[in-house]
């Protein structure tokens, strides 16, 4: 059913007529977790360094899909992943912020106070951000990226020139635009990760939910004020509510796909409050698919009123509970990664390989949401060994100019699932921040097109060494 006459309207990209509105040394696609530490790290450099952001605040995930508490890298003796992580995390201890448990889980934080200490901090480093303006294109000259083109509030179109651009998309965006060979989700079909749209409660009665929860034989994620609980259909011997979430079943205040997967966390600096680990969307594989994560909206929304419902019913503590957020961001685990210099695989984590050009020590495990029967396990690693993410992984194949950051970064599907913490991708995102910095002073505009490797103009296993003289605490191997 094509047309006959179709007319485009408003769409003037004319490379000649676009204007520049910024020309920069490293621009960062995408302010979340990663790329909000890569403008830190870039401008620590040196560098100027510009985040653009389509939303209207940084910390992506970490912060408008609501994702809290960062998980732990499951290394006893590691404290840090990176230093910018470290200046992040004491700056919200320092605030009231953020907390560390009774068992030396230091990843609790406030993700509706995290955009105010991540302006304050990438500022003060003089990094720029652009918000409200989103990446729309890949300016390329002989091959070779230029820079990124964006609509800005109001629909105004424009180039930013830079000499490095970090894609931080979590979607590989950029990199896909520069013309970067991608993956999308599992080998075998395409399917990705599910997505969660995550929501917040305000007015429970913490210590009614404590000692219900105890009653009931939860003996874990008690510790006030830092209370944790969870249910999984089947497995109520770990996870007591389930046997309550069932009942909620009975009495048709749930679906069964509310139960599926259920997890809430109080909110450090958030007195009575709680931030829920879902609800999972059923069926929906497509993180890229428009339509389909249109309508992840509003089945989440759909399921968080029934959730809601349930817990103010049945569950003690939750009686004078009310809503108080739904994340504005879908909360995508794994959409397309890159096809890196190196990608990570299973056997990597399995084996727990270490690297010289390592810059991300982590031994969380293999952890594919909506997946049946997957069966790796924390325990297939010795306790206190851990894997290394390589700074190849952040170099897309075959490009130059360009690096990634985050959940994007190259990997296989079921790897990614163990390197996306995000005290991993902030690691990444320091060290494409570092990488970025040096290609931009060590580039050089070449007459003739010809396009110097990444892997030629920097090492990996310098930007490691960078990171440690930063203050990143990396365990020897
Ligand atoms: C439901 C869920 C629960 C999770 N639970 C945990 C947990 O408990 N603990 C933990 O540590 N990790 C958890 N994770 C994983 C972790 O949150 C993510 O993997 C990580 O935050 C991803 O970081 P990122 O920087 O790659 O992407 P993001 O933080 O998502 O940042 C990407 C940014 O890019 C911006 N962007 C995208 N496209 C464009 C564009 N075209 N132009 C401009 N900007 C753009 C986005 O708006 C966003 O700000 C969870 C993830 C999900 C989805």
């Amino acid at each position: 059913m094509g047309y006959k006459k179709l007319e485009i309207k408003g769409l003037t990209l004319n490379a000649k007529e676009l204007p520049i509105l910024a020309d920069v040394d490293v621009l960062i696609a995408g302010g979340g977790t990663a790329g909000a530490v890569a403008g830190i790290a870039a401008a620590r450099e040196g560098a100027r360094a510009l985040v653009v952001e389509r939303y209207g605040a940084l910390g992506g995930s970490g912060s408008l899909a609501q994702v809290s508490p960062l998980m732990s890298l499951k290394i006893p003796d590691k404290p840090e992943p990176c230093s910018i992580n470290g200046l992040i995390k004491r700056q919200m201890m320092k605030e009231g912020l953020a907390a560390v448990d009774q068992n030396g889980q230091d990843g609790w934080f406030n993700s509706a106070m995290l955009p105010f200490i991540l302006d304050d901090l990438i500022t003060s480093y003089g990094c720029d951000v652009l918000y409200d303006t989103t990446v729309i294109g890949a300016a390329m000259q002989d091959n070779e990226l230029q820079g990124l083109v964006v609509q800005t509030r109001g629909g105004g179109k424009g180039l930013i020139r830079s000499r490095c651009v970090i894609d931080a998309t979590g979607d590989a965006l950029a990199a896909k635009l520069a013309g970067a060979n991608c993956f999308e989700g599992r080998e075998s079909d395409g399917a990705n990760q599910s997505v969660s749209l995550r929501f917040t409660l305000g007015g429970i009665d913490l210590a009614q939910l404590q000692s219900f929860l105890s009653d009931i034989g939860q003996s874990w994620g008690l510790g006030l004020p830092l209370l944790e609980t969870a249910s999984i259909w089947g497995q109520s011997d770990t996870y007591p509510l389930e046997r309550v979430f069932r009942q909620g079943m009975k009495n048709g205040l749930l679906h069964y796909e509310d139960g599926k997967f259920f997890q809430a966390f109080t909110i450090p600096g958030m007195g009575a409050a709680m931030t829920f680990n879902c609800p999972e969307i059923p069926d929906m594989k497509q993180a890229l698919d428009p339509f389909k994560t249109s309508r992840a909206y509003v089945t989440g929304r759909k399921m968080t009123v029934r959730l809601h419902r349930f817990l103010k019913l049945m569950v003690p503590g939750f009686e004078n509970s009310y809503f108080l957020s739904s994340g504005p961001m879908l909360g995508v685990r794994e959409s397309r990664r890159v096809d890196a210099v190196f990608n990570l695989s299973v056997q990597d984590y399995l084996q727990c390989r270490k690297y010289d050009d390592g810059i991300a020590q982590t031994a969380y495990p293999i952890d594919i949401h909506g997946e049946e029967g997957v069966d790796y396990q924390e325990e297939d690693i010795p306790k206190g060994d851990f894997f290394e993410i390589p700074f190849r992984c952040l170099i897309p194949a075959g490009t130059g100019r360009l690096l990634v950051a985050g959940r994007c970064i190259g990997a296989s599907f079921a790897a990614q699932s163990a390197a996306r913490i995000q005290p991993v991708c902030r690691a990444t995102g320091e060290a494409a921040g570092i990488g970025a910095a040096w290609l931009a002073r060590k580039y050089k505009p070449s007459d003739d097109g010809k396009r110097s490797a990444t892997a030629e103009l920097i090492k990996g296993s310098d930007i490691r060494a960078r990171m440690i003289a930063h203050g990143g605490i990396f365990l020897k191997r």
